[in-house]
């Protein structure tokens, strides 16, 4: 069977560009939380039908996907909503995310990377679908430079996207292995590290 793997790290942290290395170098099949999430509220998502029963159709746009605006409203008027969007969303997911990793174990990949943002806050319902967890530990100070870099935004939004996850001590005490890549890390030293725990689990 496939090495089922939990890629987790905060915002910068590298994640994904560790999933790019491990589907590269070792034919890692990729499940993305975040895009699995985000496709069941899109136009034609799983999850509309059952989010305009239990909402109200005003919450879905006129081109069929989930009105964000309006449920961000809903969801700060009445915080018990969230709640109730994620008893809607997560089952969505998680069928999605075992119908992904079946068609990989099907296909042959020796390793399945399931690359979850928020696998720490999630508590077990991530952890308990994969054989290990793996925390690209970052820095704050460089998560915070590459964001702005990257999504040119202003250092306080960031901060505030950083103060809703997980602090990086949460997430090591979850981690089984920990990729640094933090300041000081090149890109030849982040293979490196991902090339010694690749030889380990014989992949
Ligand atoms: P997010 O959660 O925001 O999607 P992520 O954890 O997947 O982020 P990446 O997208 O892999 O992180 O990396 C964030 C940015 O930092 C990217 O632009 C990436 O190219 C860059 N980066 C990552 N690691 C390094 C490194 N060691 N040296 C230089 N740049 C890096």
């Amino acid at each position: 069977a496939p090495l089922l793997l939990g890629l987790t790290g905060g915002i910068g942290s590298g994640k994904s560009t560790v999933a790019g290395l491990l589907a590269k170098a070792h034919g890692a099949a990729i499940v993305d939380a975040d895009a699995i999430s985000r496709s069941t509220t899109a136009a034609r998502g799983s999850a509309l039908s059952a989010i305009a029963e239990a909402f109200g159709a005003h919450l879905i746009n006129t081109d069929g996907a989930l009105d964000r605006a309006a449920m961000r409203d809903l969801v700060f008027t009445d915080p018990s909503a969230r709640q109730r969007l994620e008893a809607i969303i997560h089952p969505l997911v998680s069928d999605e995310t075992d119908r992904q990793a079946a068609a990989a174990h099907a296909a042959g990949a020796p390793l399945i990377v399931f690359d979850v943002p928020l696998l720490v806050e999630s508590g077990p319902r991530w952890r308990a679908r994969v054989d290990r967890v793996m925390v690209v530990d970052c820095d704050v100070e460089t998560q915070i430079e590459r964001v702005i870099a990257r999504n040119q935004l202003p250092r306080d939004q960031v901060e505030g996207i950083l103060a809703a996850q997980a602090s990086r001590a949460q997430r090591l005490a979850c981690a089984d292995v920990v990729i640094y890549n933090g300041a000081g890390t090149d890109l030849a030293q982040l293979g490196a590290q991902v090339e010694i725990w690749a030889s380990r689990f014989g992949l």
